[in-house]
């Protein structure tokens, strides 16, 4: 039996909630367990097939763990038997903890779609050597359908048409991609994008049945028609890892995952911790269970988690939902509530936006127009979404807004805001779309 002071169940999440552990307890004894030979940076799995060109190139370096003096073990865990504190892997070692984190994160979501089982139909797994193979068989591929049109599925869809003369169509039961995360305008966007390289979109479609002998031919849509398809990938979303956790004791909440509490400690022991995606999530403005996965959240619980193991540091403030993609070499972001999201639920905001190249003047190489919007609480004027697109500034854009909506800002205080600007750079320091923006709403927020 090994014994250790602190023992993390996972990969992403994991590492981080254990790098967050040598920080604060640098005298601790940390011990990661984990499934897959190699962690990928999931965020980079779609880049496999078109940027990156191979899961190699894809790889979180265990190098980090040496750098933080972390014991790394490769192996399943299989039981955990919290009387006595120890944890079983699938080749019978055991290990001794005085803390337990699971970070065993999310598998994908199968749907119950007759035909799912044939052959050239593939999840998203999260793996190194099955990715490996979905990359093989590409090679022979002709005609590729992507079911589900979520960041996912246009991401691969996008990745999957460069350099490969194949037919690609996603297929969203939605009105539009996306149209879980953005809002209408910036969806149609992307749709354009998407579009122009040459990939097909079917939105309002579901697919009734995947069809074909042993292997896929087509898939159907309800109302019959046929798509050809000679390999299919599921981009559907994703369930928690949890049933270790079940299998010991510990209380599941929203859509089985593991309940924790804001120091990201179970429910049910003190000495067991929950981070990433198999761990509950709370919206951060309604506090309310959501089913929102994202590196950005799992990494932050995991710090969270890291720093809390002996003594509370740190709390969880809730999920915000930061996110951005790029798709045909245009970036879209989003963080916060959407105003679909606001207006669905009955809040009363007041919506602007601003457009700017970024860079000024608007003729500097490479330069790109960034559209940007807001949407402000109309009762108190803080900030509670943001979206934008444009070029690669987005992604950094999307998370200035999360600063702002995780600080309470309000319009009055983002117009003070003092932003470092270059004309090679940022927009121009007179039009700025996020303080824009905000300018705009300072009227309307006081009507
Ligand atoms: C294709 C794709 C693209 C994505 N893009 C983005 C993006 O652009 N931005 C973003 O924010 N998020 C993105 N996500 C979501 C993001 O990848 C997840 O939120 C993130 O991986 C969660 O990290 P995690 O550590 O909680 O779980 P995971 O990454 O699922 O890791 C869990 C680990 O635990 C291990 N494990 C499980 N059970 C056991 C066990 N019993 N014993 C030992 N080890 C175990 C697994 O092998 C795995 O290594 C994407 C996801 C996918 C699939």
């Amino acid at each position: 039996m090994t014994k250790t002071d602190v023992l993390v169940l996972g990969g992403l999440s994991g590492i981080t909630a254990g790098i967050s552990c040598r920080r604060h307890y640098p005298d601790k004894k940390v011990t990661l367990i984990r499934k897959e030979g190699t962690v990928l940076v999931p965020c980079g799995i779609p880049y496999i097939y078109g940027t990156v060109g191979s899961p190699a190139n894809n790889v979180v370096p265990d190098g980090l763990l040496e750098k933080n003096d972390i014991d790394l073990v490769k192996g399943e865990a299989v039981d955990v038997d919290r009387e006595r504190k120890v944890v079983t892997l699938a080749d019978g070692q055991t290990f001794q903890y005085d803390k337990l984190v699971f970070a065993t994160g999310s598998m994908p979501l199968v749907p119950p779609i007759p035909g799912v089982d044939k052959q050239n139909v593939f999840p998203v797994k999260k793996e190194f050597d099955y990715l490996g193979c979905v990359l093989d068989g590409m090679a022979a591929v002709k005609d590729l359908v992507i079911i589900g049109g979520g960041f996912i599925g246009v991401e691969f869809a996008d990745e999957c048409r460069k350099g490969r003369d194949i037919n690609v169509t996603v297929i969203e039961a939605l009105p539009h991609c996306l149209q879980m995360a953005m809002d209408d305008e910036y969806c149609a966007e992307a749709e354009a994008k998407l579009t122009e390289a040459g990939v097909t979109v079917r939105t309002n479609a579901k697919v009734e049945a995947i069809i074909g002998e042993t292997a896929v031919r087509a898939v159907r849509l309800a109302g019959g028609e046929e798509i050809k398809a000679d390999m299919v990938i599921l981009g559907i979303g994703a369930v928690p890892n949890t049933v270790l956790a079940e299998k010991a004791g510990l209380e599941l909440g929203f859509r089985k995952t593991i309940k924790v509490d804001r120091y990201m400690r179970t429910y049910t022991d003190p000495d067991v911790f929950a981070c990433g995606d198999c761990a509950e999530k709370h919206s951060f403005f309604t506090g309310r269970p959501v089913g929102v996965m994202l590196a950005s959240i799992a990494t932050a619980e995991a710090r969270i988690a890291g720093s809390n193991l002996f003594s509370p540091v740190h709390q969880n403030c809730g999920a915000v939902s930061v996110f951005s993609t790029m798709i045909n070499g245009r970036a879209f972001g989003v963080a916060g509530l959407t105003e679909r999201m606001a207006r669905q639920a009955g809040m009363k905001i007041v919506v602007t936006t601003a457009e700017a190249p970024d860079t000024h003047p608007g003729g500097m190489p490479d330069s790109c127009l960034t559209r940007v919007k807001l949407i402000f609480a109309k009762d108190t004027g803080t900030l509670l979404g943001g979206a934008a697109s444009g070029g690669r500034s987005i992604g950094e854009m999307v998370n200035v807004m999360s600063a702002c909506i995780m600080h309470g800002m309000t319009a009055d205080a983002i117009t003070q805001f003092q932003m470092g600007t270059h004309p090679a750079l940022t927009s121009s320091p007179i039009g700025y779309p996020i303080v824009n923006a905000a300018c705009k709403a300072v009227l309307p927020l006081r009507d």
